[in-house]
């Protein structure tokens, strides 16, 4: 492995095009591995270059999701909201997603809106069927109903896994979650249930001790995950992930803790909450002092005690996540930390990524398709359950309004003559019949 780095002058660049075009899956191509924390990673030479006029510019400053295979030493890990509870177009609330060369994914929170960042990348959701909740808050959970409900009818055909904290009362904790969140949307799941397939609505509950410190909860294909209890309210959990020699850690909610210090060290990606400074609570949210210092400081991470945490734990770099990463709040959450903190460090922003490999880690912004289909189908569809077909009541049947309906019924008139099928309308089918 070539032991360059990228923004180093005496690299030319025309080399660095040949290493990327020689490059194998194998190889750590898209010399990723190549860039080192905090450089500002390719750079124009000023050698001239022979610039093809039909293929393409070989070095991306963004990621385009879906045109980079990962590298079998690699993690990708891709923002996917990094806000707050209050919903705003440019940043959904928590969540994180960890690609790793072996093909496994894992998602980490899944508050509301993260579910069309998701959807954005164009991964197929039958790859994504592990979610890791550290709390069941609505920023950190929020969307994992959508994601659930909807994922059958959005080509996920595999059961849904999760794994979240038990709760300080059993009613509190994910497993009666779950069991609730099914109840609640009990008609969603009939109605939808009876046209889609059912594996998709299968649930795996891994609900694991919030309390146990570093015990492993997931363990398999080389991937070890572990859970450390978190200071936020009760019932919240950080989780450390580990695999090829690689660990990332992700906080959730919680303010620097004595787990995090002692478990969280090592790591090559640790992202961990902190809020804007108190006095933009105030100014932005209308908050009183004490209600700034109160959700500012002790039920979230200060920037400054973040920056503690992290020159105590030394990441190789470390993110920041959870307040709203805006032009004049961003300075001031930057300022805050290096008063404690001097190392390589992202705020994060919706679709930041990250590249990590042993050589180095990359950060770029992800370029999302705003006009995202779901991603083809990875297994052969499997039809409904019949016997749990849902059943429509009458009320809704004898509505049908015969002359749209008849409009409708051909539609399936022409379609069966043009393709020699003989596909029928159950619903608007009584004037069908009639004709
Ligand atoms: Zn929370
Ligand atoms: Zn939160």
């Amino acid at each position: 492995m070539k032991k360059i780095i990228l923004s180093a002058a005496a690299v030319s660049f025309v080399a660095l095009l040949a290493g990327y075009y020689n490059g194998s899956p194998g190889d750590p191509q898209h010399l990723i591995s190549e860039v080192q924390a905090g450089q500002p990673g390719p750079t124009v030479s000023s050698e001239p270059y022979e610039w093809s006029p039909t293929s393409p510019y070989p070095v991306q400053s963004v990621y385009y999701p879906g045109t980079e295979e990962l590298s079998p030493d690699e993690m990708r890990v891709i923002a996917c909201g990094t806000g707050m509870p209050q919903p705003r177009l440019k940043q959904a609330a928590a969540c994180f997603l960890v690609e790793l060369g072996n093909g496994d994914k894992f998602i980490f929170d899944m508050g509301e809106g993260s579910f069309e960042r998701i959807m954005a990348l164009g991964i197929p959701l039958d790859q994504l069927n592990k979610v890791f909740l550290g709390h069941l808050h609505l920023d950190h959970a929020g969307d994992f109903p959508a994601f659930y409900f909807t994922g059958p009818v959005n080509n996920r055909l595999t059961p849904l896994r999760v794994w979240g904290p038990s709760g300080v009362k059993p009613e509190w904790g994910t497993k009666a979650w779950m069991k609730n969140l099914r109840k609640a949307w009990a008609w969603e799941e009939a109605s939808r249930g009876s046209a889609v397939d059912p594996r998709g609505l299968k649930l795996e509950v891994n609900e694991f001790d919030w309390t146990a410190v570093n015990k492993v909860i997931y363990d398999e294909n080389g991937v070890v995950v572990r859970s450390i209890p978190a200071i936020h309210a009760d019932q919240s959990a950080s989780f450390i992930l580990e695999w090829n020699g690689l660990k990332f850690a992700f906080s959730s909610d919680t303010i620097p803790n004595k787990w995090w210090r002692e478990h969280a060290v090592d790591l090559d990606l640790s992202i961990h909450e902190c809020f804007i400074p108190p006095e933009f609570m105030m100014s932005k949210y209308g908050f009183t002092p004490s209600e700034a210092f109160f959700v500012g400081t002790q039920g979230h991470t200060a920037a400054q005690a973040f920056g503690k945490i992290m020159s105590i734990t030394k990441p190789r770099h470390a993110v920041c996540y959870h307040f709203q990463n805006d032009h004049d709040t961003a300075p001031a959450v930057w300022e805050a930390i290096r008063e404690t903190y001097d190392g390589p460090l992202d705020l994060a922003i919706d679709f930041m990524t990250w590249n990590v490999t042993k050589e180095g880690i990359r950060t770029r912004m992800a370029v999302p398709n705003e006009e995202s289909f779901p991603a083809p189908i990875q297994r052969v569809k499997q039809p409904p359950n019949s016997l749990e077909a849902y059943q429509w009541t009458e009320t809704s049947l004898s509505g049908v309004e015969p002359e749209s309906a008849a409009v409708t019924n051909d539609l399936y008139k022409r379609f069966n003559k043009a393709n020699g099928t003989d596909l029928q309308p159950p619903i608007t089918s009584l004037p069908f019949r009639q004709e």
